[in-house]
């Protein structure tokens, strides 16, 4: 992700309580935020490095499609490949990687509810001991825990896609051609072949595993999502995660929206020190010792509940 062109960001000191309401321990009838920190560890500890074009990539896919065997033999898994022809560093072979999850009835609806996060990791540090713990590790584990929900507790509403999107960040520096190479080729191909129509929310995770967690008001989400977010707080008791601030971000998300697809990045920017907001972001600072299983375990309830949100919407 980028800051938008105007974004200056605000620090915002997370007054967030270490008890929170519902707790890091198991839910019986959700996800525990402990099993997707583990999930994250799992991740981090298979696939450190994931740039493009790396082993650390095929060992992030693999990870990944190793989760979803059930979902494969159903043919519910599918890898979007593409080649992503002219990055400043040649061309790359790119994949996404989606897990369907239709609707199970008996309310069943017509469309679909994309939740996305991106798995890889930057390029340009690939030099460096970069693990993205927040910044695509902690979200793809996320992903990986919605869908072991979905597989025991089927939408009965709208159905839902998972996508564990490739190439959200830069191979060198961000520009609207350096960035964002799996969503913007995913949502051309939806465009092309008649599915945009039917995703009624794309739904983003980034870097929401931070123990100091504060999620922003993103603008350029979709007002009605973004209206849904504070309501999903509120529900789940964690309204004190969410930051009534924000400013626009340049994330998975836009591609969608440039085309008409109602989108919600759920996303919190700042990620460092009172000093340096952006201190531990794409560096060698962002390890799994930031992450805490009860910031995880507010995002997965808030997931959960934007998913219901957007059925009754
Ligand atoms: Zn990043």
């Amino acid at each position: 992700m980028r800051f938008g062109a105007f974004g200056v960001a605000t620090w915002v000191l997370a007054a967030v309580s270490t008890t929170g309401v519902c707790g890091a321990q198991a839910r019986s009838n959700g996800i525990s935020g402990q099993a997707v920190l583990k999930l994250t560890q799992e991740y981090v500890d298979a696939a450190p490095k994931r740039y493009v074009g790396s082993e650390g990539h095929m060992a992030a896919e693999k990870f990944i499609k190793d989760h979803f065997k059930p979902e494969a033999a159903k043919g519910n898994f599918v890898v979007d490949e593409f080649v992503a022809r002219s990055t400043p560093a040649g061309p790359f072979t790119m994949r996404n990687l989606i897990v369907k999850f239709p609707s199970a009835g008996p309310a069943k609806k017509d469309g679909v509810i994309v939740l996305a996060s991106h798995y890889e990791t930057n390029f340009p540090l690939k030099d460096i001991n970069f693990v993205g713990a927040n910044d695509g590790a902690c979200t793809s584990a996320l992903l990986i825990a919605l869908g072991q929900y979905y597989r025991e507790h089927p939408p009965t509403g709208y159905s839902v896609w998972l996508v564990f999107t490739d190439g959200e960040e830069a191979i060198a520096n961000w520009s609207a051609s350096d960035s964002l190479y799996g969503t913007r080729h995913l949502a051309a191909k939806w465009s092309g072949d008649g599915t945009l129509p039917k995703i009624k929310a794309f739904i983003l995770a980034d870097m929401i595993g931070w123990k100091q967690m504060k999620i922003d008001r993103e603008n350029n989400s979709t007002p009605w999502l973004e209206d849904l977010l504070t309501k999903a707080a509120k529900d789940t008791g964690h309204s004190n995660y969410i930051s009534s601030q924000g400013q626009a971000i340049e994330d998975d998300h836009l591609p969608f929206k440039q085309r008409g697809v109602p989108v919600l990045d759920v996303i919190d920017y700042e990620y460092g020190t009172p000093s340096n907001p952006e201190a531990y972001h794409h560096t060698v600072q962002d390890t799994m010792d930031k992450l805490s299983a009860q910031s995880l375990q507010v995002s997965a309830d808030l997931f959960l509940d934007l998913v219901k949100l957007v059925n009754t919407h």
